[in-house]
């Protein structure tokens, strides 16, 4: 073992040795899953394989080696409360593994798995276990293969080698899908690391619960497919899996006991501690804390690197809990001010050169990170001292726990994460229904579904896909269609599979409602925001008139329509056609979404990160991130910007490039887009100097010339630090100007006036409109004058007090007070109670004179509150003047005519 082991040499190792064994490096995937709905977050190596084990995609090549990118926040290897309570369990971590699609198998695989480990890292030999696979339900056989690898091709010590059955060497994908037996290296730690020492019958065993034993590495043969039946049909062609925890590895070679310890996270600890103003005792007093927030803060940097944004569901939320849970244990050390973003560098700098696209989004990740800590930190005190009365409360009735909806209010209104309730609670010694808190949040999300539950019956439907994909692969011995919506908007072609709803068809009728996949298509499939396109697809003496086209599986696209006539048939010859004119205003919006991208940066600064975008024949629609409004000037001046663009007319190009060569070039790469090694760049401008690069899939104009005019309809907010833009070109541009320029005549019509004028015709209107109101509120107060007079005769004795009780008409309090004010001038020593009704509820004030106060013990207060009770209302005040509310105006006159009685009742 020795101190040199950094992280980077450790990772740079297992890439170079693989690579010098004939892998491709490849770039780690997002932790965003693509194309997978399943899989909330990236959580291990073969993710972005998962096509090439399914068969349903390929790569050009056949070995793959990387370092890839996972989350995991939760299932039996993570559960959050773990994290920073030991030096091992992380949220966010790094998996090195190597692949072989098809190419080596059990042999070379566990050979270099030893080379690797004993000879470059140097692992002690003597320590090294592994297990293989035995059938502990006897059906599969025992993989005698793999453990005569370890015999022949490695000198473990032959007794290292144990057989393990299903639950430990056995992987699956899931159900059904692909799947072997693997094999797992642990390193023996020695019995001073087991931690059931003393415990009697313990024995330290591989697969054991003592921590003595640690696994490494897991070599997984890819061999089978699961069958819906539960049978097992082997594959043509097996595969290798691997994956290699990285900062356990490191932490082993650099002599550390916990993975906090290593250099890929003490810089993150070392600025904590400076932020925190803490001494070395002080730090090694808070190592929870401390652990927690560097885990978080690397969980953080990297999900907003990848384009995840805080919110209340899904992706969002994990990310939102994490970071306010980083906030909350800053705290608790002593951290009130926005630390986050200064940590987020420490780890941008220091992971950086291996994850490019955390430099590229710096701002966009710290902005991220500011806007949410800000808003977490408004709320924060409120949130910590409500739950502190709610501890203090179920203390004070004899309990312990918090219930579900005091959990989920805390959530939902004062923004604190449930599990940083959580945190807060078992701190306390206390409990929190979890249950209960789920059942609250699921209540809410059923009230918001109920508004707009239709999504379900497409679901039914994508069962078909994987049907129609195998009956494509059978019927044809192979899966290669083609799809290439950018050489040209029509192709002669072939008809390879009809679908009528459910059913797999050999022909169609006319009239009759189908899904067609053809051999090649120059339809353009909804990707990267661009809308779908629309055409036709004709054949001898039949057309098919297209609506929507989608893509239900990787390399699988559908046409979807009406057959307008004639009767298509499986393998006849067939032309497709785009519709070319909607295609071309699609054109237009998407190269004009690039120079809206690119203008934005210029005008409103580097954070901006596209959130979302759509792009439709007759508009563009563009999120991003962006706190604060923006100005009539800069709107303005993004349009310039966009047009001088324009008319610069510049050559817009695309090209196929390295990922790596495109982010290090300076290229904008969006999340919402699946990115594999090789990547399309779409620059616009000249090639040296490019006004705008961007990685795009997206059909594009030649010349930027052709793009015509360009026009923001519309700029709002669409949620905390998110804007979009609204704009449209060529036509559309043109048909906006025009519905502008009929609605100004209009209005200018209605007014009277020239267009010109209109500004100074509606501020004279809006003066003249004002004197108006004015006008209305004199005489208003006038008659209310009258009406308080005419009251004025109500007044009685009582026990030798004057009393007003009176039912009066005021427009609002104010002047229900005013008349309190003008009794009390007119009558030295009273009682005044007023009622009125505003907006259909009644309104009470009561007034009582000093004197009456002290030397009578009246008190308007409780007077009023009586009164308020009789109309449905509550409400008081102050002995001589109180006010209140109700919700009943009929009851108000009865209400009022026992002014006297309760007056009797108090007065002495
Ligand atoms: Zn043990
Ligand atoms: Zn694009």
């Amino acid at each position: 073992m020795t101190e040199n082991w950094t992280a980077d040499r450790v990772r740079q190792a297992f890439l170079n040795f693989f690579s010098e064994r004939g892998h491709t490096v490849v770039p780690s995937a997002s932790l965003v899953p693509q194309d997978d709905p399943t899989l909330l977050f990236t959580n291990a190596g073969m993710n972005q394989f998962k096509d090439v084990f399914l068969g349903t995609g390929t790569r050009p090549y056949t070995r793959a080696v990387d370092t890839q990118k996972c989350m995991r926040v939760s299932g039996k290897h993570n559960d959050l409360e773990e994290v920073g309570r030991d030096g091992t369990h992380h949220t966010f971590f790094e998996m090195l593994g190597n692949w072989s699609f098809g190419d080596y198998y059990k042999k070379e695989a566990i050979a270099w798995a030893w080379e690797l480990l004993t000879g470059v890292y140097g692992l002690d030999k003597s320590r090294l276990w592994v297990t293989v696979f035995e059938d502990d339900q006897g059906k599969l056989p025992r993989d005698d293969e793999a453990a005569g690898y370890w015999r022949s091709e490695t000198d473990i010590d032959p007794s290292h080698i144990l057989y393990c059955g299903r639950e430990d060497n056995f992987w699956m994908m899931g159900d059904t899908g692909p799947c072997g037996p693997d094999s797992e290296i642990h390193y023996d730690r020695g019995p001073e690391a087991c931690s059931k020492q003393g415990v009697p019958g313990h024995v330290c065993e591989v697969n054991g619960d003592c921590g003595r034993f640690t696994e490494y590495w897991n070599l997984v043969f890819i061999q089978y497919n699961s069958l819906p039946s539960g049978e097992l049909e082997p594959l043509p062609t097996p595969h290798v899996d691997t994956g290699l925890g990285f900062e356990r590895l490191v932490a082993h070679l650099q002599g550390k006991a916990a993975n906090y310890d290593t250099d890929l996270f003490q810089p993150i600890i070392q600025q904590t501690q400076v932020l925190a103003g803490h001494t070395d005792a002080e730090r090694e007093a808070n190592l929870v804390a401390y652990r927690v927030i560097a885990d978080h803060i690397r969980a953080v940097t990297f999900l907003i690197g990848d384009g995840v944004m805080p919110a209340n569901d899904g992706r969002g939320y994990v990310l939102r809990m994490v970071l306010r849970r980083a906030v909350r244990f800053g705290r608790t050390i002593g951290l009130t001010q926005p630390f986050i973003a200064t940590l987020a560098d420490t780890v941008i700098q220091r992971m950086g050169h291996v994850f490019p696209e955390l430099p590229a989004r710096v701002d966009f990740i710290k902005a991220t990170i500011l806007g949410e800590e800000q808003r977490f930190l408004r709320t924060l005190d409120q949130g910590l001292s409500r739950l502190q009365e709610m501890i203090d409360g179920a203390r004070s009735a004899g309990l312990t726990t918090i219930s579900g909806d005091q959990a989920f209010f805390l959530h939902d209104t004062l923004g604190l994460p449930f599990e940083v309730t959580r945190d807060i609670v078992l701190e306390q010694g206390c409990t929190v229904d979890e249950l209960g808190y789920h059942a609250a949040r699921e209540a809410q999300r059923a009230r918001a579904r109920a508004a707009g539950a239709f999504e379900m019956e497409a679901d039914a439907h994508a069962q078909v896909y994987p049907v129609l994909h195998d009956w494509i692969r059978t019927q044809r011995g192979t899966w290669d269609l083609a799809q290439d919506p950018y050489s040209s908007t029509q192709r002669e072609t072939r008809v390879v599979a009809l679908l009528k709803g459910d059913a797999i068809v050999d022909q169609a009728e006319a009239g009759e409602a189908v899904e067609v996949v053809l051999q090649d298509t120059c339809f353009y499939v909804e990707s990267g925001g661009q809308v779908t396109d629309t055409g036709r697809i004709g054949g001898a003496g039949w057309e098919v008139h297209v609506t929507d086209t989608r893509r239900p599986i990787e390399g699988l696209v559908v046409h979807i329509g009406e057959v307008v006539s004639g009767t298509p048939r499986v393998g006849d010859v067939a032309t497709a056609e785009v519709d070319e004119a909607r295609r071309w205003d699609i054109r237009r919006n998407h190269t004009a979404t690039h120079l809206l991208h690119k203008a934005l940066h210029q005008v409103l600064g580097s954070h901006v990160q596209q959130a979302g975008s759509v792009v439709a024949p007759d508009r563009l629609r563009f999120d991003f991130n962006h706190s604060g409004s923006i100005t009539t000037d800069q709107r303005a001046e993004i349009e310039r910007i966009a047009t001088d663009a324009i008319l610069a007319n510049y050559e817009v190009s695309a090209r196929q490039e390295s990922y790596r060569d495109a982010l290090q070039q300076g290229v904008t790469a969006l999340f919402t887009e699946k990115y594999g090694d090789v990547v399309r760049v779409l620059r616009v401008g000249p090639a040296g100097a490019p006004f705008s690069q961007e990685l795009c899939g997206g059909t594009h104009v030649d010349r930027t010339g052709e793009i015509g005019g360009f026009l923001i309809l519309a700029e709002y907010g669409i949620g905390a630090g998110i804007r979009r833009i609204e704009a449209t070109t060529g036509r559309g541009a043109l048909q906006a100007v025009q519905t502008l320029r009929a609605r100004q005549e209009q209005a200018a019509a209605l007014l009277g006036s020239g267009a010109d004028d209109m500004v100074d015709r509606i501020a004279r209107l809006q003066d003249e409109l004002r004197a108006a109101h004015c006008e209305i509120d004199q005489l208003t107060h006038k008659l209310a004058r009258a009406d308080f007079q005419s009251a004025l005769d109500q007044v009685t004795d009582v026990d030798g007090v004057p009393v007003l009780a009176a039912l009066v008409s005021a427009p609002d309090a104010n002047t229900l007070r005013e008349m309190a004010d003008w009794f009390r001038d007119k009558v030295q020593n009273g009682v005044v109670v007023l009622g009125t009704v505003v907006d259909g509820k009644p309104l009470l004030i009561a007034a009582a004179t000093k004197q009456l106060v002290t030397e009578r013990g009246i008190h308007a207060g409780n007077l009023v509150r009586d009164l308020a009770r009789m109309v449905g209302g509550g409400g008081g005040g102050r002995p001589d003047m109180a006010q209140a509310g109700g919700r009943d105006p009929d009851k108000l006159a009865a209400a009022l005519a026992q002014v006297p009685a309760l007056l009797k009742a108090m007065m002495h």
